[in-house]
């Protein structure tokens, strides 16, 4: 008999974390022909999680947990997912049911009947979201797809059904700076896109502001792309051929009309505007500098408190 892990990372989910199981068993039942390990991830929730996890736990042999020393995010989560499955094929699934599982016989049609090495979700609407995210989140994905040889796909979510060699070759990337939905793409493999409709999540808050989502993207951007270094280079190319004409122009004008003392406001534009200039390119700069820091430092992606797995 095949193994299902299914991955469950959950930061503050005592909300919904009994509407998910419940679907989730039901699911379970009907896909009788496999054997199924239920991972769930608790990343330093400060609820009653853990607690909940651990009672299911103690009711339900399928159910494995590992809990973090504090809150790694989900990237970190995900990765501790993988690295302690140990099922043919791999899910990773949201705890907030919006994630539907009843998706997932179709998503192992997809890999054992048509040949697919990976099953992976998209919304096709995002009915429910507030109409500025929607927008900054389809900007994100028509730049990146732009400047990055990476595909990302719109309306892609992280609930997706891999094979074991598509875990480990996941596995084989150790970064510390994670971005999966680049990863996910980058591996290559075949991948079967399912769609759905947005559903919105059964109980609890999302745990992403609009800052920590801007965050996230530009960490995506810096992750798979190398292309706003070059941005900065031909700003400054541009700016540099600019400032030369600009002093041709100067020098036969000062040569034909001498030089009446004027032009104060231009002049403070101009230098406004180049250091502008200046500092968002050393921005820029200081993005990767910063992740090749992190990523030198060699830090564990997570740290393990508590765990029922031996
Ligand atoms: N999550 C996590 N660590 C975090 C943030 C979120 O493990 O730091 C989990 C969360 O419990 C949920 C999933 O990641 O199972 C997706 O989070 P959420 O529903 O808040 O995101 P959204 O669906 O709004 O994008
Ligand atoms: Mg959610």
């Amino acid at each position: 008999m095949k193994k299902i892990t299914v991955i469950v990372p959950c930061y503050n989910e005592e909300e919904a974390l009994h509407y998910y199981y419940q679907e989730m068993a039901r699911v379970m039942t009907l896909m009788n022909t496999y054997d199924f390990e239920l991972l769930f991830i608790n990343d330093g929730s400060r609820d009653q999680t853990l607690d909940m996890i651990k009672e299911l736990a103690n009711n339900d042999k399928r159910i494995k947990y590992i809990s973090f020393s504090r809150n790694f995010g989900k990237e970190a989560a995900m990765y501790a997912g993988f690295e302690n499955s140990t099922g043919d094929y791999v899910c990773l699934m949201d705890a907030d049911l919006q994630d539907p599982p009843k998706l997932l016989p179709e998503m192992v049609k997809a890999i054992e009947e048509e040949g697919y090495d990976s099953a992976a979700t998209r919304r096709v609407t995002r009915k429910g979201e507030p109409p500025i995210r929607s927008f900054f989140a389809r900007m994100f994905y028509k730049i990146m797809n732009k400047i990055s040889d990476t595909e990302l796909m719109d309306g892609a979510r992280d609930y997706r059904l891999m094979t074991r060699q598509f875990v480990n070759s996941l596995l084989d990337m150790k970064e510390y700076n994670r971005f999966s939905k680049g990863l996910f793409g980058w591996v290559g493999y075949k991948t079967k896109w399912i769609e759905f409709e947005n559903v919105e999540r059964v109980a609890g808050e999302t745990k992403w502001s609009f800052w920590k989502l801007l965050v996230y993207a530009v960490d995506g951007a810096v992750a798979f792309s190398t292309a706003p270094l070059a941005i900065a280079s031909v700003l400054g190319m541009l700016m540099l051929l600019v400032s030369f004409i600009f002093i041709v122009f100067i020098i036969i004008r000062t040569l034909i009309f001498g030089d009446p003392v004027s032009g104060w406001p231009s002049l403070v534009c101009i230098i406004t505007l180049i250091g502008g200039i200046q500092i968002f390119c050393v921005g820029i700069l200081g993005e990767y500098l910063s992740k090749v820091y992190l990523e030198t430092k060699r830090r564990p992606i997570y740290i393990v408190k508590d765990t029922n797995i031996d």
